[in-house]
């Protein structure tokens, strides 16, 4: 191997955005290098998905069956106890029109093995995938312009891989983002801290939602319970970060002491015991996690997934947003490097859609925390003011499964059900009795002029029966194999 190489596009990090990057460049044949620093399997937090990347992202990435046979638990949607409701409310997946049917569902997965599926899934597809390769810095020509990184091998040599494109998806904890001459914008809102361990034999919710994932909010945050199979669930405690100093001096006490005290939550806890062997041992933490990178991308470099941006866990939208955001990024360098769009058009659009798509999650999270404050009155008000429809849940079930964007790349039960009949009222009955809590709730998020916005536009695509249309003003449509962008 020449220490010095050359190929299309190098993609720094092989998490759920940079497998799936490398994977949707390499499936047009052009070279691609995929440099991660650790060797997988490896841990990550980040464990319910949602069906834009269960049945779109994965789909587009050719591993949908094997994602179906590796087992992983069934999500059909999300229980939470949430504001001063005492009692827990659902939501199902099934009540979003585009995503009713076949297509209704996503997985919770245990990250070490989802993430080695993706990668893998890379190398098959033509990917030069090399682990324990961190890359230390980026490579610009006379210009300016990013052309490459430089990365040490599993050897310890050190070695430069010169591409067309850069792609950082290293994640949160990584510097290579600061190649676009942006800094990084901490959220005001969400300042929180989490700590989160694992645990053999907690309790399951009853029925169909056996596999959903809970989000219980308790007197100072949240805690999540997301089943990984029958014995093992992923338990976590989101406080505000002026509890850190406490929650890292003793992470397990801390986990224990904040479980106890979010009553639905210990209670399915009580029979269970925590695991605390191998990589599922540890009491771990995560904070400063909600940021906007200023600029997503610069001359010859792109970020993608959390090295671009992250809001919040409670919708379990990072893997959405990291692989959404890694195709809209292949697109885009697809048509710069076969010359069909000029890149500066091609990257506009890129960054256009991903940071709109973040913007949307942003302001509904914000809407979301904000009503755990306001309760009571808030969302009376709410109801009083207009009538709640069935337009509200379906409009929620279709923004938290992932599929508000209208991106026919995402949405993959958008052919089947354009115009197609729906039946709401089959999809409330199966997650069972939706508290009348629950739509106002749904009501008052969706006042949110951004959340709005993009449910008219959803909304308008689904009454056309018509192919993509451009989502920004003068922008591009995916092209036919959804690879790449041509005019709208
Ligand atoms: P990662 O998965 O972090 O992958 C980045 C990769 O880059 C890693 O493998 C790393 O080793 C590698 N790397 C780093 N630096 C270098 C380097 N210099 N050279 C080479 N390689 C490098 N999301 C969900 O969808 N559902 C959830 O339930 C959920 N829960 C969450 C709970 C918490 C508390 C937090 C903080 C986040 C949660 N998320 C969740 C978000 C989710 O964890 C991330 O959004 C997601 O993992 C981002 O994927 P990624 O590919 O961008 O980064």
């Amino acid at each position: 191997m020449s220490r010095e190489e050359h190929v299309d596009v190098v993609v720094v990090g092989g998490g759920p955005a940079g497998s799936t990057v490398a994977t949707l460049v390499a499936r047009r044949g052009h070279s691609v290098a995929l440099l991660e620093k650790e060797r997988f399997p490896r841990h990550r937090i980040g464990e319910s998905l949602l069906p834009a990347t269960v049945h779109g992202v994965c789909r587009l990435l050719e591993v949908s069956d094997e994602v179906a046979r590796a087992g992983f638990v069934v999500k059909r949607g999300g229980t939470f106890r949430w504001g001063a409701a005492k009692d827990p409310w659902n939501f199902l997946f099934a009540v979003s029109p585009r995503l009713a049917g076949p297509t209704s569902f996503a997985y919770q997965v245990d990250r070490m093995r989802f993430d080695e599926i993706l990668l893998r899934n890379a190398a098959r597809h033509g990917v030069d995938v090399r682990e324990e390769c961190p890359v230390g810095a980026v490579l610009r020509d006379g210009d300016g312009r990013v052309a490459g990184v430089r990365c040490t091998d599993r050897d310890g040599v050190t070695r430069t891989v010169r591409a067309r494109y850069v792609v950082d998806a290293s994640g949160s904890t990584g510097r290579l983002w600061t190649a676009v001459g942006a800094p990084r914008h901490y959220s005001d809102f969400f300042k929180n801290i989490a700590v989160f361990g694992y645990f053999h034999g907690g309790g399951r919710l009853p029925g169909p939602d056996r596999g959903n994932i809970l989000c219980a909010a308790f007197d100072e945050g949240w805690c999540w319970y997301i089943p990984l199979s029958d014995e093992l669930t992923s338990v976590g405690a989101v406080v505000h970060r002026t509890r850190a100093a406490e929650v890292s001096a003793d992470r397990g006490r801390a986990l224990r002491d904040l479980v106890g005290r979010c009553d639905i939550v210990a209670d399915l806890l009580s029979p269970a015991t925590r695991v605390e062997e191998g990589a599922h041992g540890q009491v771990r933490v995560r904070k400063d996690y909600s940021y906007a990178t200023g600029r997503f991308h610069a001359d010859g470099v792109l970020l993608v997934g959390d090295a671009a941006c992250f809001v919040d866990p409670v919708f379990s939208t990072g893997v959405h947003l990291a692989t959404y955001g890694a195709l809209l990024a292949a697109r885009s360098i697809n048509s710069a490097l076969s010359g069909e769009v000029p890149e500066p058009v091609a990257m506009a659009e890129f960054e256009g859609r991903y940071r709109r798509e973040y913007g949307v999650f942003y302001e509904f999270l914000t809407a979301f925390y904000d009503m755990q404050q306001h309760e009571g009155t808030y969302f009376w008000q709410a109801r009083r003011a207009s009538g709640i429809g069935d337009t509200d849940l379906e409009a929620f079930a279709t923004l938290v499964g992932g599929v508000a964007s209208g991106d026919p790349g995402l949405d993959a039960a958008r052919t089947r059900l354009v115009g197609a009949g729906r039946d709401l009222a089959a999809g409330v009955a199966a997650t069972g009795p939706m508290q009348t809590a629950s739509g106002e709730r749904m009501a008052t998020l969706f006042r949110t002029p951004v959340v709005r916005d993009v449910m008219a536009e959803a909304a308008r695509l689904q009454a056309r029966d018509a192919p993509a249309s451009p989502l920004l003003p003068g922008g591009l449509v995916p092209s036919p194999d959804e690879l790449g962008w041509v005019a709208g």
